[in-house]
């Protein structure tokens, strides 16, 4: 057992406009028990088009569940057509923002270094980062997955001080499981997190890295869920598809209920 608040995340991509996404929230509200999100966060990600909805739908009806972004600009504010800034996030009650998800590194070329600014731009904001990481197939099957995430960590984290760090979530996804129902092994799953803990205490020091949560991504599901949740050095779970039906992320959520 670790002082690690355990955390359960859905990612909702680029489903749900804001009407829906009131209904996913609520239907998710229906079935979770006090007991399902009492000592552990619970995160949804809607699109940016349903914060406020949602902002204002968990203030009214008081919901144990917070609130996270799909992505941030590295500034503040200026010049950037499309874009949504840390302080735009802060104001809705976001306090977890996703950073470097494999979609975003493959279809918009984001790389380590744009990832690391955006990471800094949230803690500078108040946000807690969820900083993904995670290798493609080929380098799964050429035994070269730990050498590529770890890379993919340090790179992502240039700059982001000791004292910043704690607010750090990285979240290991390897990319040939995202929406595949394929997942990493528990085995292969709790490796990489230790490894990726190994890297956070070579980049910072011991205490700090052990303070510092790790997630699995990657065709979580009611299934497999408690197999993840009891590994030593994964804090909780980034879920994407199974995020979108509110039973299935409920089971998610009350992993500990055991039915
Ligand atoms: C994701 O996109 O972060 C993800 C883990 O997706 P899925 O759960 O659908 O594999």
């Amino acid at each position: 057992m670790n002082a690690r608040t355990p955390l359960i995340v859905g990612n909702w991509k680029m489903h749900r406009d804001h009407l829906e996404a009131i209904q996913l929230l609520q239907r998710l509200a229906y079935h979770l028990t006090e007991e399902d999100t009492a000592e552990q966060e619970t995160v949804v990600c809607p699109p940016f088009t349903a914060l406020r909805s949602l902002q204002t739908l968990i203030q009214s009806d008081r919901m144990a569940v917070a609130l996270g972004a799909q992505d941030c600009h590295p500034d503040p504010e200026g010049a950037h057509t499309g874009d949504i800034s840390v302080p735009m996030l802060a104001r809705l009650d976001v306090r977890y923002v996703v950073v470097g998800h494999s979609e975003r590194r493959l279809h918009h070329g984001e790389d380590d270094a744009l990832i690391a600014r955006k990471a800094r731009a949230a803690l500078a904001g108040g946000l807690r980062p969820i900083v993904c990481v995670g290798e493609g197939e080929t380098a799964r099957e050429s035994g070269q997955a730990e050498e590529v995430v770890l890379a993919q960590v340090r790179g992502s984290l240039v700059d982001v001080s000791p004292a910043e760090a704690a607010d750090l979530v990285i979240a290991y996804e390897p990319v040939w499981a995202i929406g595949t129902g394929r997942t990493a092994t528990p085995a292969d799953a709790q490796d990489m997190a230790a490894a990726i803990r190994g890297a956070l205490a070579e980049r910072y020091d011991e205490a700090t890295a052990a303070g510092i949560r790790i997630l699995y991504g990657g065709s979580v599901k009611p299934a497999n869920i408690r197999s993840l949740m009891t590994l030593d050095d994964v804090d909780g779970v980034l879920v994407g598809g199974a995020s979108l039906s509110a039973e299935d992320f409920a089971l998610i959520v009350g992993h500990r209920r055991g039915v």
